[in-house]
């Protein structure tokens, strides 16, 4: 049980405070069900969970989305195309009054998996932008980290995807998400984004729009990948000394609201899985109909030590580096 908070005290030190913004995103994970099982996975996905986001509960989602402005969803899992839901939930916020920018964070391979052909169709002709997994661009890493054939399989999507516009349309963008293949730190994401545009432009003529460099988080099946070999300490060593003030007023905990499968609210994704479910001052836990989206600027968020994953270096979010010191 961690009983010091490591990552309140540094923010302390340095006289800093993490309090929300105005929400800009509702990142929804719709459950932990996936055709892959990465070895660097914060989730614990895989083909064999059950957990997966009920139609009533999007709809309560819909309902609730509809009181509001904010303008982007933003759709992970697990395999978020693998839910039953999935193109219901998508053509639900299509219908909704006010447009919103819809968001698929895809592992690729599933574009090409048997029941999901017209998939890449469906969210290019939704305008649906897809933020893609890719953590090289050479097949031995990605299959080190992701499972045999991964590589291959991507790189078959990523050509449909470009082949359908994605990467070339400004309407359809295609951003691929880097994150390292072991216990260190990713590089500059600028030079990392011109290495893997040169590299995936020449072996397989794919391009696409922006690399977003994030760091591997010390939860889920990473953290028990590095105490498995006693490497965890070492890690939460490497992302204490690298913390970066300058990335704080950055943080995707900032602006973005994570919801759970069963609609439960956490300040972000990685929360989510280590249970940090908001509560109404610990008295009952929250679900997103529970909360007034204006009620929210200014409210602490749940830290704890693996926020420094968020602070390191040049700092790691939803959207890549956070500033531009690699
Ligand atoms: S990292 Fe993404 S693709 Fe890999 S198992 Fe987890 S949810 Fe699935
Ligand atoms: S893990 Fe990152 S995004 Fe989540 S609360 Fe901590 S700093 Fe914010």
């Amino acid at each position: 049980m961690q009983l010091i908070n490591r990552f309140a005290e540094k923010l302390g030190v340095h006289c800093l405070s993490l309090h929300r913004a105005r929400p800009e995103i509702l990142q929804v994970n719709v459950g932990k069900l996936c055709n892959l099982t990465c070895v660097h996975c914060h989730v614990n996905a895989g083909p064999k969970r059950k957990e997966i986001m009920t139609r009533d509960t999007i709809d309560r989602i819909i309902d609730w989305l509809a009181r509001t402005d904010i303008p982007t969803v933003d759709l992970t899992g697990g395999a978020p195309e693998m839910i039953p839901d999935f193109r219901y939930f998508i053509m639900q916020i299509s219908a909704l009054q006010l447009r919103r920018h819809v968001i698929d964070r895809c592992n690729l391979t599933i574009l090409l998996e048997p029941g999901y052909e017209h998939l890449s169709e469906f969210l290019a002709s939704n305008r649906v932008e897809i933020i893609a997994s890719m953590p090289c661009y050479t097949a031995e890493n990605v299959n080190a980290q992701r499972g045999e054939g991964v590589f291959e399989g991507s790189i078959a999507a990523l050509q449909l995807l470009n082949s359908l516009g994605y990467g070339i349309d400004p309407h359809l963008p295609l951003h691929l998400v880097y994150n390292p293949v072991g216990a260190f730190l990713p590089s500059s994401q600028d030079e990392l984004e011109a290495d893997y545009k040169r590299e995936l432009k020449k072996h397989f003529g794919i391009v696409f729009n922006k690399l977003y460099a994030l760091s591997n988080l010390p939860i889920g099946r990473f953290a028990g990948h590095l105490r498995h070999n006693g490497k965890l300490e070492e890690y939460m060593e490497l992302l204490i000394h690298a913390f970066n003030p300058a990335t704080i007023s950055g943080l995707m905990c900032r602006n973005t609201i994570s919801v759970g499968w069963r609609g439960e609210v956490y300040d972000c994704d990685f929360n989510q899985q280590l249970g940090m479910q908001w509560s109404n001052n610990g008295r009952s836990k929250l679900f997103l109909w529970d909360i007034d989206p204006d009620s929210l600027e200014g409210r602490d968020i749940m830290t704890g030590d693996h926020c420094f994953g968020c602070t390191a270096g040049a700092g790691s979010s939803c959207g890549g580096a956070i500033t531009s010191m690699s």
